[in-house]
């Protein structure tokens, strides 16, 4: 599964320049018997089946080695993720991912293996590695030197709390719709400005609830109250 995301574009670069590792480990390396086993039956009955404490733990303390990091497992039950949580797990030099399947893992990992639980959102996959893979691009791209420039990270929309204003490429008209005259015009002061308002108006009026967490200046605060006088 992982194979296709990892071995293209971005991520391929990062990883073929130095500036990221990621390791893939298999559970089954880990199983139980003969079969390598890494499931098993509910206690109490049900439908589907539980991934063993057993084999989680001998495959993530063969990757720990002692060393105190975070071991992060993906779950619908854990916190949500979004940019600033990105940015936490960007500033480790290393973390180990859980991937659940089935029905999920057997509660003593998430007891006494686990030190963070981590939800991409309020729905549920089959299993953790589509959400691995959510993660790992978004950390990965945080990290210095991965994108070309890194001015395109910090006006990312999510990054200073505000969406992202709108962007426009040649040609200059298409089909009789034209890019604003201000992105032409040369002056970057002006664009600048015109791009901050159009970052705050759009947060606006499409994601409201983030602009009490954005990072506005008094005198766009103001603008925004006047908005709604
Ligand atoms: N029975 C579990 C529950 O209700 O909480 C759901 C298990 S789900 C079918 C199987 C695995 O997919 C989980 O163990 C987890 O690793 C992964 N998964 C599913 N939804 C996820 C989400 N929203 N975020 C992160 N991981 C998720």
């Amino acid at each position: 599964m992982f194979s296709g995301p990892f071995d293209e574009s971005i991520i391929k670069r990062a990883i073929d320049n130095g500036l990221v590792e990621i390791a893939i480990h298999n559970l089954r390396d880990h199983g139980l018997g003969k079969h390598r086993v890494v499931d098993d039956y509910p206690h109490g009955g049900g439908a589907g089946m539980v991934l063993m404490a057993e084999p989680l733990f001998a495959a993530v303390e063969a990757i720990k080695n002692d060393s105190e990091i975070p071991v992060i497992l993906l779950t619908p039950q854990g916190r949500l993720f979004n940019q600033q949580v990105a940015e936490e797990l960007a500033s480790h030099s290393r973390f180990v991912l859980i991937c659940g399947h089935y029905e999920g893992v057997d509660e003593r990992v998430r007891e006494h293996l686990v030190t963070d639980e981590i939800s991409i959102g309020d729905y549920v996959l089959t299993g953790g590695e589509l959400a691995a893979m959510v993660v790992i691009d978004t950390v990965v791209r945080q990290l210095p030197g991965v994108l070309g420039s890194d001015e395109s990270v910090k006006e990312d929309s999510h990054s200073n709390g505000l969406l992202e204003y709108p962007q426009y490429t040649r040609p200059q008209d298409f089909r009789g719709w034209e890019v604003p005259p201000v992105l032409l015009s040369g002056h970057h002061a002006e664009i600048a400005k015109w791009r901050r308002e159009q970052a705050i108006l759009r947060t606006l009026k499409r994601r409201p609830d983030l602009l009490e967490k954005a990072e506005l200046t008094n005198k766009e605060r103001q603008m925004l109250e006047k908005m709604f006088e």
